[in-house]
């Protein structure tokens, strides 16, 4: 499926590992970069972008959990990670030529301001990329999560979540080689198979809000400007 028309607002859901390019951990330049130039390019076509970036590139909650922390401190920890990235991807895309602000939903005020509904609605109408880091600011959830409830409070038009596959497959394409790529789908049903692109509490965010979710591949140059054009390839979650 591509997605159904164009869009005034929409939530693209970055994943930490989107940014480690060849690498397994941490930042990539060039992965940055190529990504950063998508989202200036996007937006320079009047689409407003608000970016949920995750954290999975330096910490994630459950793995911090395996190792005798407390998950709620594990889980802070992580949020942490996302905002090392949100702080990075504002450069790069200012690199770019697109202004662009990181938000964070943690109070880090000598580092970035915090999300705030209204501002983030202001940076939006001004054109610039607004940068959701942080997550929801609790333990316990993910940044799929924080992709739904910002895009539901934004009043987005969809959610592009990006990610190494080209969309929702009824198994693990990269294990079962008889995996078939879902073209459409319901959130209902995305929830029912328990098919694992995104978490259940933001299937049923995003579904009690109505609002589409498009999961695609990143790994292509210009993959969300494409996206939303209605171009891409992927998977359209719809109600
Ligand atoms: N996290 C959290 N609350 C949130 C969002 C994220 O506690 O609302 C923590 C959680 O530990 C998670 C980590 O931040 O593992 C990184 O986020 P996520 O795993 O969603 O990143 P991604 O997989 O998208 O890179």
């Amino acid at each position: 499926a591509t997605t159904p028309k164009r869009f005034k607002r929409v939530v693209v859901k970055l994943s930490g590992e989107a940014l480690t390019g060849p690498g397994t951990h941490g930042l990539d330049g060039a992965t940055l970069a190529r990504i950063a130039k998508d989202l200036a390019a996007s937006a320079g076509e009047g689409t407003e972008i608000a970016v949920v970036v995750g954290g999975g590139n330096f910490f994630r909650g459950v793995q911090g959990a395996g190792k005798g922390l407390e998950r709620a401190r594990a889980d802070a920890i992580g949020m942490l990670a996302t905002v090392m990235n949100g702080l990075a991807l504002e450069q790069a895309i200012e690199a770019e030529g697109r202004p662009a602000r990181a938000l964070s939903a943690i109070a880090m005020p000598t580092l970035c301001e915090t999300y705030m509904r209204a501002s983030a609605l202001r940076h939006l109408s001004e054109g610039r990329v607004v940068i959701c880091s942080g997550g929801t600011g609790n333990p316990f959830f993910t940044t799929d999560t924080g992709a739904a409830l910002r895009a539901a409070e934004l009043e987005a038009d969809a959610i592009l979540k990006a990610t190494q596959v080209d969309g929702v497959y009824t198994a693990d394409p990269k294990r079962d080689p008889d995996a078939k790529r879902y073209d459409r789908l319901t959130h209902d049903e995305a929830i029912v198979k328990n098919l694992g692109v995104m978490d259940t509490a933001a299937f049923a965010l995003a579904r009690e809000n109505r609002i589409p979710i498009f999961v695609f591949s990143i790994a292509e140059e210009g993959a969300i400007a494409a996206a939303l054009r209605g171009e891409g390839r992927g998977t359209l979650v719809v109600p």
